[in-house]
Formats: structure tokens, sequence, C-alpha cells
């Protein structure tokens, strides 16, 4: 027998929206919206698409293991130094990389559950003990997190906007947290929706970098920027401990057509704006929507909506695939009655809520 881990063994892999090429030849169907993975409806920006298509023409050359010209723009973007970036095949891979670098078996971690699975995966892997402590109404505790804090604690997560309820930290519960928070001990704020927040009080993430040593952001070029194919996404955080991340790192590990294409997406500022803006526009309509037909939600500050219809989700999931909408169950995320949506275009929601409503009619 060959040894794997023990830890590994009986561990579920990361379980995807399912793919849409998929559902079109199990289903014969032509039309099918995929509204699941929260990416963004809109595509990518078109200067990233020409900067795709240029950087796909060399396929034999290594990528720039430094990512200068990215590390460059994005540095310029922030107002943050280069070497306070840490880049990965996704913010996925920074999570990995944090986990790596800094995770044990004799440590422990502290997350909000539900949230992103993938702190507690890469933890687990690392043989950590993980500390889940159960969000409300979609929300961290972030007191109850804070008591679970211990001298063998290395990373507390925090996901804002948290997946998959979208509801959001402000900015004096945050800055509460910090202060708690012992200076050995990393918070990482996830922030792969950032650019769909509204919210006047969301914290200012960049600002608290100067103040707090112990705060490393994640985001990502996979949501709003429309590169999820592309996997690209960044730490931010110290200079000393960016650099300390840095062994950690694969080699090569984003690729040059990944690389060229986020340079080109930062530049192209209106689309993020306008993307922003439809997505408040759709969500609106939606949450408005199940205001009429009575469903409970969770108030989001992202490009998805968790809503509890009261129907097992992966019931509500299989009648909407059947019809060609792709959506994801909230069985599997920590919510048994509920779905999480994508804001699509207004075809795709308009689309949607029909769906919606004809399924759930059938389940009364
Ligand atoms: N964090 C959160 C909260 C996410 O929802 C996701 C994507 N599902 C990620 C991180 C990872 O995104 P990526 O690896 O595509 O950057």
């Amino acid at each position: 027998m060959l040894y794997i881990k023990k830890q590994i063994k009986g561990m579920t892999p990361y379980q995807p929206g399912k793919p849409i090429e998929e559902v079109k030849r199990e289903l014969g169907l032509t039309t099918v919206h995929k509204m699941a993975s929260n990416e963004n409806p809109y595509g990518a920006p078109l200067q990233a698409k020409q900067a795709i298509e240029e950087a796909a023409a060399d396929p034999e050359i290594y990528p720039d293991g430094y990512a200068a010209e990215l590390r460059q723009a994005v540095a310029e973007e922030l107002n943050v130094g280069e070497k306070q970036l840490l880049f990965g095949a996704g913010s996925d891979e920074v999570i990995l990389m944090l986990c790596r670098a800094m995770l044990g078996p004799d440590t422990n971690t502290v997350m909000a559950v539900p949230s992103f699975s993938q702190y507690k995966h890469n933890a687990a892997i690392e043989g950590a003990e993980v500390r889940e402590i159960p969000a409300v109404d979609g929300e961290h505790q972030l007191n109850a997190m804070l008591e679970a804090i211990d001298e063998q604690t290395r990373i507390v997560w925090v996901c804002n906007p948290n997946n998959p309820s979208g509801a959001y930290i402000n900015d004096e519960a945050f800055v509460a947290f910090l202060d708690q928070v012992p200076e050995n001990v990393l918070v990482v704020s996830d922030e792969a929706y950032i650019e769909y927040v509204t919210a006047k009080d969301y914290p200012d993430t960049l600002k608290l970098l100067q103040e707090y040593p112990n705060l490393l952001l994640l985001r990502t070029f996979s949501k709003a920027y429309g590169l999820a194919s592309l996997r690209v996404g960044y730490g931010v955080s110290h200079e000393e401990l960016i650099q300390s991340l840095d062994p950690v790192r694969p080699p090569f590990n984003v690729t040059a057509v990944a690389q060229r294409a986020a340079t080109a997406a930062l530049k192209d500022r209106g689309f993020i704006e306008k993307c922003r803006e439809k997505n408040k526009t759709e969500l609106d309509k939606m949450t408005a929507f199940c205001e009429e037909l009575g469903l409970d939600y969770v108030p989001s500050q992202t490009n998805f909506l968790l809503i509890h219809t009261g129907v097992a989700g992966s019931v509500v999931f299989d009648e909407m695939l059947k019809k060609g909408i792709i959506i994801r169950s909230g069985e599997a995320l920590g919510y048994p009655e509920s779905i999480r949506v994508t804001i699509g275009t207004e075809e795709q929601n308009e689309a949607f809520r029909q769906t919606l409503s004809e399924v759930l009619e059938h389940q009364q």
C-alpha cells in the first residue's frame, strides 16, 4: 500500500458547479444558463481578450515567474509596494500556499462555517486542527472566533463578503476584531467579491493593512474581472510576510496568458464599474422577486444570492437543471434547504425567476 497522509483519506475533492457543456450534452439542450460559480456573466474586458490572443502566440516560453508587469500594474492600482504582492494560480493557490507555509500538525486555524471550503480543505491536508465557528444568518460571529484563538492558532480566515451567504462584515466590526487578534496570528481577509460591494461601511482594508502587521488580503481576477478560466489571484500584505511566503510558491505558477490578460483587464477601468452597476440592478430585482414569492434570502454584497426555499437544495437543483439552469444546491454549502444563484444577465435572471417559480409551485 502506498502511503497517503491519513487526513486526506476520505476527503472529498472540491465540488465545482456542473460544467455547461456536460449539461447541454446530457439533456440535449442548446440553451443552458450557468449561474453556479459566480463568474462574470458579461465576460472579460475586451483588452484582456486581445492580450490573451497575443500571449498565446508563444506557448513554448516559460512565463515570468516574478510576474513583473502584472505586479507593477496591481501595485499601482492598489497603491502598495510591488514586494507586497504574492500571485497564485487563482486565490485558491494563495490559500494553499498560506496553509503550506503556516500550518502543520501542532497548530490550529479558525474560520466561519459555512464559508469558502478551501480554508478548511487545505488546513486539514496540512494536518492542522480546524476550528469552525458557526455563522449566524450567513454572518461571521467574530467574538466567538476570537474566543477560539489560542497559542496554537496561526491563521484566522475572514471571508468578506462571505461565500456562500453574500453577507459582509462592516468597518467597525472588522476593526474591533483586528484590535483583539494577537499579533502573531494572521488574519486573512478573503475579498474575492470586493468589486461588487456597494455598502458604504465596508472596511477600507488596504488602509488597515498599514496599521495591522498581521493582516493579509486575498483578491482575484476570477470574478468581476471575468478571467476565471485563466486562474490568477493574489495576496497583499507586508513585504516581510510576503517575502517569507514566496519560497512556497511553485515555479512559474501563473501562466503568461493569465499575467498578460490580468494586466490588460486592470487598464479597462470602465468595465468593472459597469459590471458593478449592472450587478446591483439585477441583484435588487432578484431580491424583489424573493420578497414577492415570500422567500427568505441573505442580503448580498456580491454577485450571488443565497435563497432559502424551504425545499431540499438538491431537489430544486435537479429540477432547475432539467430546464437548463445550473445553480448550486445549498446542501454542499451548508444550507440544506437553500440554493445559491449567481446573478446573471437580465435574460438569465428572468429565465431563473420564471423557472424557480414553476419548480417551487410543483413542490407545494
Ligand atoms: N475565495 C472565495 C470566497 C471564492 O468564492 C473563490 C471562488 N469560488 C475563491 C476564493 C477562489 O477563487 P480563484 O481561485 O478563482 O481566485
